[in-house]
């Protein structure tokens, strides 16, 4: 492969950020190519600011680079400037290490983490010189894989991607690499045994559907009633599995990664210091399909947890850490490591911890108290519901005492900005749940004003979109017109309230969102529509346009009633339900009930098993380091969670709440900003 930098440097004087582009960050790897080794382009579907930081990439790129029998290098999305440059002068997509073009790699591996970046894996494999639909591809050209999150419904990608990768990448990526290997797929084996052998693509990919936890679409196929209802996706051989099971690696400890976290070059989201403290999570919030797809709890051993940050500190020259995993403050050896990290004397007391997840309790910001001593920002909580009825049915069993306790230790312990994370849209939500969202942050505003004058709250507010492998997987969607409704509803009752600024996130995304996020192979016509006419960086809101969604699903015959506001049934046959995040069906489906009758379920870490599924036939348990559950928190901790129980809370100000003065109608318009990704 030869390197197209001589190509790419003209163009970086004509670009915004040209540093995207270059490469050479600290700890970047020097890829090393041969012909024994399978070449992978590591490739994010967003730009390099949004790419960078994925710590699911940056795994498996070391991983493969430490292996002898594969390089592997990185591509971002190049901004709609730097494409127009490339495609005016010929430039294909290439990788940031070596400037080698995309289309000469074995393998193309996109990471799907978000369902707006479809388009944009469109126009890459399409910018790298390679046929945008898997059936278009020669024996020479590239695999394209997937992996991450959003592959747990690939179905609207299977005419696009060649396999899918299920679950944990750590050690199934090798496991792919061989196939590849016996298989010297790509253009950078001319001459391989059986090079001119038309089949050898098709070989290929037969293989890769026997690997455990991938799945390959062009070896299953789709069929369809007479309504157009999905009857099923079947093997079309007798050696595929017919149901393709996620992987999931028992031993957290077993791969320390990144153990060279890349250093950007310019400002990134999350430029920080990420180690990840545990996989998984069993509170069982039925709308957070990241805690259902990725159970069992697997925590990372402490002593391992001091090393990666100590070194990691001292490699990147980071003075923040921030300690990952879906609910961090959750981690069973939480306090100890926080305080090791804090009390580290190479550390010099200049390195701020944060926990990106806080539990909504006191005790947490007790703890986030202790690790923000050195930048004291704002804090996050996510209550998710405006309501205990409406929390009962997420499963977020959070009580009003519970985050009022939590936002009067923030407030008496210094902070002065608090942000609220909540849902609308939310299955049999009523106004009264919705309001009740403005009526919790008026309260938390009015506990801060106790402390100071100037306190700000942000209440936050996302349309929500059914998740696939999520007990709300049957849910119809809100229209865009209800989700716009009950903006307008928070927005008015908001307005009075000095201090309370709403933000919510644009209704239209969520409903493009809810188009792909549970859609089926047809759907496939309808995103590369979108991308023909120009639909990129869908996730962005100066790109994003719901006319290309709704144009294109009219064109193929599909509407957005159909797609994404109708209620499944219990026995209509989902698009993935050929394939397994381990969670059974029933559990999902008893799940989905016990939400509407309005129960909550136990943190099934501290509790008996409820057999979801998710432990069964992987041979691992919940790896927790301690028996004991963490101390406040209202899940797990034996209450009644019909009613929500005694949850002991201490409360760090003996102020009674309510003490502040009410606010006055009319004291200050509070900002009303639609959220997105500019
Ligand atoms: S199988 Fe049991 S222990 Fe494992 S995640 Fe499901 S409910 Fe929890």
């Amino acid at each position: 492969m030869e390197s197209l930098w001589p190509q790419v440097e003209p163009l970086l004087a004509h670009v915004t950020k040209p540093a995207r582009y270059i490469g050479g960050e600290l700890g970047a790897q020097r890829a090393e190519h041969g012909p024994d080794a399978v070449s992978w382009l590591l490739v994010y579907p967003d730009t390099y600011e949004v790419g960078l930081p994925n710590q699911g990439l940056q795994i498996l790129y070391e991983i493969l680079n430490e292996r002898s029998d594969a390089a592997a290098e990185r591509s971002y999305a190049p901004w709609v400037d730097m494409e127009e440059a490339m495609r005016a002068a010929g430039v294909p997509l290439f990788s940031v290490e070596g400037h080698l073009p995309a289309g000469e790699f074995d393998v193309l591996a996109f990471n799907l983490s978000a369902e707006l970046v479809y388009t944009n894996v469109l126009n890459l494999i399409d910018l790298a010189g390679v046929a945008v639909r898997a059936a278009d591809r020669s024996a020479d050209d590239p695999l394209v894989v997937a992996g991450g999150h959003c592959a747990f419904n690939p179905e609207p990608l299977a005419d696009f991607v060649d396999a899918f990768v299920l679950g944990d990448g750590e050690e199934v990526v090798g496991e792919v690499n061989a196939v590849v290997a016996a298989h010297r797929c790509g253009p950078s084996r001319p001459g391989a045994a059986g090079a001119d052998d038309p089949a050898r693509r098709t070989n290929l990919l037969r293989d890769l559907s026997r690997v455990p936890g991938v799945y390959v679409p062009s070896c299953f196929a789709a069929a369809y009633d007479a309504t157009g209802r999905l009857e099923g996706v079947t093997p079309r051989f007798d050696d595929t599995p017919g149901v393709v099971e996620k992987r999931t690696i028992a031993d957290l400890g077993a791969w320390p990664y990144p153990r060279r976290q890349l250093v950007p070059l310019i400002e990134v989201v999350h430029d920080r210091l990420n180690v990840e403290l545990f996989r998984g999570c069993t509170r069982g919030c039925r709308f957070c399909q990241a805690g259902m797809i990725t159970r069992p709890v697997r925590e990372r051993p402490a002593a391992q947890v001091r090393t990666m940050v100590g070194e990691g500190l001292e490699r990147t020259g980071y003075d923040e850490v921030a300690l990952t995993s879906l609910s961090s403050a959750d981690y069973s050896g939480i306090e100890d490591t926080v305080t090791d990290i804090i009390e580290d004397p190479s550390c010099s007391g200049q390195v701020s911890v944060s926990l990106p997840s806080l539990r909504v309790d006191a005790f947490t910001v007790g703890t986030a108290a202790q690790i923000q001593r050195v930048r004291r920002t704002g804090l996050t909580f996510a209550p998710e519901g405006g309501t205990w009825r409406m929390r009962q049915v997420i499963n977020k069993l959070i009580r009003e005492e519970d985050l009022y306790a939590a936002v009067d230790a923030a407030f008496g312990q210094g902070w002065k900005r608090v942000k609220l994370y909540f849902l609308i849209g939310l299955p049999t939500e009523t106004d009264e749940d919705t309001l009740g969202i403005v009526a919790l942050a008026k309260q938390c505003v009015a506990i801060g004003r106790r402390y100071h004058p100037s306190v700000t709250v942000t209440a936050s507010v996302g349309g929500f979109v059914p998740k696939v492998q999520t007990p709300f997987q049957w849910f119809g969607q809100n229209t865009i017109e209800e989700l716009t409704r009950k903006v307008h509803l928070l927005r008015d009752a908001a307005r009075p309230v000095r201090g309370l600024t709403v933000r919510w996130h644009d209704p239209r995304a969520s409903a493009a969102e809810g188009i792909v996020s549970r859609g089926d192979r047809r759907m496939g016509a309808v995103i590369e529509q979108v991308w023909r006419r120009g639909g990129t960086f869908q996730e962005w809101s100066e790109h994003f346009d719901l006319g290309l969604w709704t144009d294109a699903l009219e064109s193929h015959g599909m509407t957005l009633e159909d797609t994404v506001y109708r209620h499944r049934t219990e026995d209509e046959v989902l698009p993935w339900d050929h394939l397994s995040a381990g969670l059974h069906r029933d559990f999902l489906w008893q799940d989905w009930m016990d939400a509407l009758a309005e129960h909550g379920l136990p943190d099934c870490r501290w509790t008996p098993c409820y057999d979801c599924g998710a432990c069964t036939g992987f041979g691992v348990e919940h790896v927790v380091a301690s028996a004991v559950p963490p101390a406040g928190g209202s899940q797990g901790t034996g209450q009644d969670l019909s009613s929500g129980g005694q949850v002991p809370v201490r409360f760090l100000s003996t102020a009674p709440i309510g003490a502040a003065p009410a606010t006055r109608p009319g004291d200050c318009a509070e900002a009303l900003v639609p959220e997105g990704r500019s």
